[in-house]
């Protein structure tokens, strides 16, 4: 299966056998061009992904050593993400599957996160998934291969959203996690800030108030002429994410009987959150999976791992698909 990713600021192609074996991945990051502008630029990453995608497209292939005639089928990131982003993939995948005379498989990309976890390891169901990416912050439950259900989600900022506002009200570079991570774990205090629990029996997050917490630190140190320790505060931020996210998912995996618990998506690579979740999966005695780094982020390779499912049950998508910027994980389910 060949797969394309472009939802966002990656152009991403792989090649994967049986939804498992990564053959190649390639992956090209648009992170330098969009840092003058302290986000992503919609308009901006169509274009890079127009002028790399053949390219990348090449070298999966190359990589992968095999040739364009022994591929199957066609994955594609269907949505969510940038419009005019996921057309380009779209539009290359589209011309592939037709000239290759192969199925095409539009794929959702919040799926392929959670089934990067399947290029490591089997999964065993039921499981949980906790999202925790740029544009995502859900717990999914999974009670059977490729059948997802969100048990909880965001109600306004997802958290690697959060980082990034936070982080460049402290101006940090785009985008700011990695470097609220480092400070945090620099620190040798924490600021102490608000937990956003919720109702006691909800699932939902909520990280706006957080952020505004954040920043009425910041102003009242401005306004009083006082240093702020910016180490103590990226530590009090970030500690009390990570303790609703990680008492959140423990919750969710007793409730519904999960028998792992899957970590997933770009802020899976916080060092404070994947410390903070094995230590407490350890302790209860859940088996807690975690994909290396470069399958955290957004990569080509696990829209290949969840394409799969739908592969396996002849399951493919008409040639005439459109991107779908706010495409459902519900109802992607197999
Ligand atoms: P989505 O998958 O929801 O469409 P996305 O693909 O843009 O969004 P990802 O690429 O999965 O998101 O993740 C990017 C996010 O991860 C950014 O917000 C970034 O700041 C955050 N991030 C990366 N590393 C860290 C870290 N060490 N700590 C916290 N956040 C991090
Ligand atoms: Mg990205
Ligand atoms: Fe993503």
């Amino acid at each position: 299966m060949l797969a394309i990713e472009t939802s966002c600021d990656e152009t991403s192609v792989a090649v994967v056998r049986d939804g498992k074996h990564i053959l190649a991945n390639v992956v090209s990051s648009q992170i330098e061009v969009h840092r003058r502008f302290g986000g992503v630029v919609p308009e901006i990453a169509s274009r890079k992904h127009v002028e790399i995608i053949t390219l990348m497209i090449e070298q999966a292939v190359e990589e992968s050593g095999i040739s364009l005639n022994d591929i199957d089928a066609v994955a594609v990131t269907q949505g969510p993400g940038l419009v005019g982003a996921l057309l380009v993939g779209i539009v290359a995948a589209k011309a592939l599957a037709m000239a290759l005379d192969v199925p095409l498989i539009g794929t959702h990309h919040i799926a392929g996160h959670i089934y990067a976890n399947r290029l490591m390891q089997e999964l065993t169901y039921p499981c949980m998934a906790l999202v925790a990416s740029g544009g995502h912050t859900e717990l999914v439950l999974m009670e059977g291969e490729g059948k997802f259900r969100v048990i909880g989600q965001t109600r306004d900022d997802a958290v690697g959203e959060a980082y990034d506002k936070v982080a460049r009200s402290l101006h940090l570079p785009y985008p700011g996690g990695p470097h609220i991570d480092r400070l945090a774990a620099e620190a040798v205090e924490a600021v102490p800030l608000p937990r956003a629990w919720l109702e006691a029996d909800s699932f939902d997050f909520s990280f706006s108030g957080l952020k505004s917490a954040v920043l009425a630190v910041i102003n009242q140190a401005k306004m009083k002429g006082q240093e702020l320790d910016e180490r103590a505060l990226a530590r009090g931020f970030q500690e009390s994410v990570v303790e609703v996210l990680v008492e959140k998912a423990i919750r969710a995996v007793r409730q519904y009987g999960a028998k792992q618990l899957l970590l997933c998506g770009g802020v899976a690579a916080n060092r404070g959150l994947r410390e903070e979740l094995a230590d407490r999966c350890a302790k209860e005695g859940i088996e807690l999976l975690v994909p290396p780094l470069r399958l955290c982020t957004d990569n080509a390779a696990m829209i290949g791992a969840a394409a799969h499912l739908k592969w396996e049950r002849g399951q493919f998508t008409p040639l005439d698909m459109k991107a779908e910027p706010s495409f459902s994980l519900e109802a992607w389910s197999v």
